[in-house]
């Protein structure tokens, strides 16, 4: 293959011409130095190459080397407490090699290639097998059991597998196909804007439970769902990410940072490494992944890091694990996609964004989901995403916003106002969705409560009924209100201050299983019901405001989960006080 040459240089983006050989999406290696490219346009002999490296320096006539390879990663044991950039570079050995700023042109595997595991087969000499079957174990640390798969396009007949402590570059097992014999190591490399191959997607039926109250009961996300959430600055946006990745019921986390500026991202750096995974005591860092783009790597290898992410996702769904991953923001990461398409001189659409902005998200998105993995066995594994969007200026109508609106199927609205008044996590009730409802009702009825779906509704109808009173007492104030409404306007306050608020620095309130839920619900719920009755038997509203049981069911959000009894004895005091009231009414 003949080499070619640079013939323009703009930004992260380079010219080259005598490039007839290679193939759109292929990684070059561009100039004496080495550094990364990608092929991202093919006309005739002439490629347009996104760098991922500076390219400051680079002059017309220096050389490009196509690698005849797409953009792929590195899968194997290892993975998981790594720091990455978008394209795979560990970054802390990165900076250890340069020294602060990361050099160019450095060659670094993404993974180690010399550290040995411990190996641990599950199939014998023998065994039949097919790609996705678990060839054996890795204890990757504590947390994390690192299933080693067959490879995709392998079958075949074990004749040898090895246990002991090996590199991720050694072989483990050798296979029988029907053409010859495949040596089999534990690393494996998949291109990253390719999905992964599965057996089947199934539609996702079981909630993504996360233990915040607003999620879980108003606006749950379903185990291989989609959601978006936006977060003015100050709206609290990363306490919910640590929220959900501390407390979701997914096992492994892969988060992807593309900060606007650098210490955003340094935050999160400090930040993510810090967390404590509530389940285990042990750091949160023990089982996930992150992907860090900070602003001063180039925006190509922000466009790049979504696929680095999802791939790595998905190579965890394969082993029959439920992934959680976060992209923050895709606003970044769109504005990064804006800048190559400028580049390339291509017909801009929307405030410069390219025409191809929504398929591109709907791409990433659509590599979600629950599906049934590759191999012998019936196993399932799921994706759900989770991605921040940034509008400037908070105005959801830009280009970003609006087509990852049409994707998701939940919406976070995260409000700055609420945010202002301290009603944390400041997730709208008003603006809010979930399209999954009503699909995860079926499994709320039946694995929490019957009536699950029944307090759900009544809980959205009564917060959008003090909405609209709202509006009233603003006009003609308070008094004008009959008593049933006042009650309502009384029962919404509850739903928002007693249940909806969480604070998720509070050792008990951080978390509330999808049982507690349901009773402090309950509740809340109840003591409406009662307290209407008693307003039909002229018991007045004050009294029934006055009573101490309130003060109990505003509390209970701080009942333990090992102490749910608790929830009973308010429920007989409530009755009780309630009977009381309408029978001293009578005398
Ligand atoms: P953002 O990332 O959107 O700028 P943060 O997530 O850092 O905002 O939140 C800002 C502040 O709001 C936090 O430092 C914290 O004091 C408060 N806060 C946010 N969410 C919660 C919550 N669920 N419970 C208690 N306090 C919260």
């Amino acid at each position: 293959m003949t080499n070619g040459r640079i013939v323009k240089v703009a930004g992260p983006l380079i010219v080259a011409e005598n490039m007839a050989d290679s193939k759109m999406y292929d990684v070059v290696k561009v100039s004496r130095e080495g550094l990364i490219g990608e092929i991202i346009e093919l006309r005739g002999d002439k490629a347009s190459i996104q760098v991922y490296e500076e390219t400051s320096g680079l002059g017309v006539g220096e050389e490009v080397v196509s690698t005849g390879e797409p953009l792929s990663v590195e899968l194997a044991p290892g993975l998981i407490e790594s720091i990455f950039d978008g394209i795979q570079r560990p970054l802390v050995k990165m900076r250890d090699l340069s020294g602060g700023r990361i050099g160019r042109g450095l060659q670094v595997d993404s993974l180690d290639h010399e550290r040995k595991w411990e190996f641990l087969p599950t199939k014998k000499v023998g065994d039949l097998v097919k790609a996705g079957d678990v060839l054996g174990v890795v204890e990757e640390n504590s947390l994390i059991k690192h299933k080693i798969l067959v490879p995709y396009g392998v079958e075949g007949k074990i004749i040898s597998v090895e246990s002991g402590k090996k590199t991720i570059v050694e072989e483990i097992a050798v296979i029988e196909t029907k053409d010859d014999k495949r040596s089999v190591r534990m690393l494996q490399k998949w291109p990253v804007r390719r999905a992964r191959p599965i057996k089947e997607k199934l539609s996702p039926y079981m909630p993504m439970v996360t233990g915040q109250r607003v999620i879980d009961t108003l606006f749950p996300v379903a185990k291989g769902g989609v959601a978006a959430v936006p977060g003015p600055f100050g709206s609290g946006k990363t306490v919910v990410q640590h929220q959900l990745a501390k407390w979701a019921d997914a096992d492994i986390i892969v988060y992807i940072g593309c900060g606007e500026r650098g210490n955003e991202m340094t935050d999160v750096l400090n930040e993510f490494p810090s967390l404590i995974d509530p389940k285990s005591g042990e750091p949160l860092m023990k089982r996930t992944v992150l992907i860090a783009n900070t602003s001063d790597m180039p925006v190509a290898a922000r466009e790049a890091s979504i696929y680095t992410g999802i791939t790595i996702a998905e190579y965890f769904r394969d082993m029959g694990y439920n992934v959680a991953i976060m992209a923050d923001s895709t606003s970044r990461w769109a504005e990064a996609l804006r800048e190559m398409s400028g580049r390339l001189e291509e017909m801009p659409g929307e405030e410069g964004y390219p025409a191809y902005l929504s398929s591109r998200l709907a791409e990433f998105y659509e590599r979600a989901g629950m599906v049934k993995v590759l191999g012998t066995e019936d196993v399932s594994g799921s994706i759900t995403a989770i991605g921040a969007v940034s509008p400037p200026g908070g105005d959801l109508s830009e280009p970003v916003s609006q087509a990852t609106l049409r994707i998701v199927k939940v919406f976070w609205g995260l409000s700055a106002q609420l945010a202002y008044k301290r009603h944390f996590p400041a997730v709208d009730w008003l603006t809010s969705y979930s399209l999954y409802s009503d699909r995860l009702n079926e499994w709320f009825d039946a694995n929490v409560d019957a009536d699950w779906e029944t307090q759900r509704a009544a809980a959205m109808r009564i917060l959008q009924e003090e909405a609209s009173l709202d509006e009233i007492v603003r006009l003609v104030g308070m008094d004008a209100l009959s008593q049933e409404d006042r009650l309502t306007m009384e029962t919404a306050k509850s739903i928002r201050e007693d249940y909806l608020h969480q604070n998720a620095f509070h050792e008990v309130d951080t978390y509330a299983s999808l049982k507690k839920q349901h009773k402090m619900l309950r509740l809340i719920l109840l003591s409406d019901e009662l307290g209407r009755e008693a307003l039909a038997e002229r018991v007045d509203i004050e009294d029934i405001l006055a009573l101490p049981v309130r003060e109990e069911i505003g509390r209970s959000k701080y009942i333990p989960e090992s102490e749910m009894e608790k929830f009973d004895l308010i429920e007989e005091n409530l009755k009780q006080s309630m009977a009381a009231l309408i029978s001293e009414g009578e005398i």
